[in-house]
């Protein structure tokens, strides 16, 4: 069983002008650990792509299973608690919590499981240790840089130790040095974790470094080599 799985996925918006089809019959298999990189012009349905196989929007038609489940049958309180257990978010702005510490930001996902425990605490120390910010955790986003948010943001991703990693554009807001670092660590988690990582990027050259390419072109996958 392949962690994402996409049959004839499409995707249309209404608008008022009539209905706009963004994703026009999408195929796509993720195997367990793996990692696809998705290109495409501004526009193109990337992050609505990203959305639906991360559970927060509804496919229009097709078949999207998530770790062997058809999450779209699940009810709301059951979706989000599938979500928040199994998918780690990682977007192009970090949107970390400005009040709270990186140490606090990272424990958020585990927040939504019932009490925070030291253990809790003790993970995401370690996780911001795995990226690189170890000495940082009592800092708050004000005190760090774009990059060290960024990988804060990773880290919080990685908090319920999820096993499909996604990430929007998470390279978008850096200058290329932090880039770099950023997509190389998400690339570095991806394999040390087993973690099944698909990330949507502008960036040639992080998307180069990913085993499975596609570009999105009008509603559709083009395999790249
Ligand atoms: P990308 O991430 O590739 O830049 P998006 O997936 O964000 O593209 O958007 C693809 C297209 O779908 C755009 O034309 C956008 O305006 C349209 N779109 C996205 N979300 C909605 C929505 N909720 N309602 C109507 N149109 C939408
Ligand atoms: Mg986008």
């Amino acid at each position: 069983m392949n962690p994402i799985s996409v049959k004839n996925l499409t995707k249309t918006f209404p608008t008022p002008v009539g209905s706009l089809e963004i994703l026009a019959g999408i195929n796509a298999e993720v195997e367990p650990g793996g990692n696809l990189a998705v290109v495409g012009p501004s526009g193109s349905g990337k992050s609505t792509f990203l959305h639906i196989i991360g559970t927060l929007d509804h496919p229009s038609a097709g078949v999207v299973s998530v770790l062997g489940e058809n999450p779209f049958e699940l009810a709301e309180a059951k979706l989000a608690e599938f979500r928040n257990q199994n998918i780690g978010f990682v977007f192009q702005d970090h949107h970390l919590l400005p009040q709270l510490t990186a140490c606090e930001n990272v424990v958020i996902p585990a927040v939504a499981q019932g009490k925070v425990s030291e253990s809790h605490r003790n993970r995401a120390i370690s996780l911001l240790q795995r990226v690189g910010l170890g000495d940082r955790g009592d800092h708050r986003p004000a005190q760090l840089s774009g990059g060290e948010r960024q990988r804060v943001a990773v880290a919080r991703a990685l908090m319920n130790q999820p096993s499909i990693l996604l990430a929007d554009e998470p390279t978008g807001s850096l200058d290329r040095a932090n880039a770099e670092s950023i997509g190389q660590l998400l690339l570095d988690l991806q394999s040390q974790d087993d973690v099944t990582l698909v990330c949507v990027t502008h960036n040639d050259d992080l998307a180069q470094r990913f085993d499975h390419k596609v570009r999105l072109e009008q509603g559709q996958f083009v395999e790249l080599k």
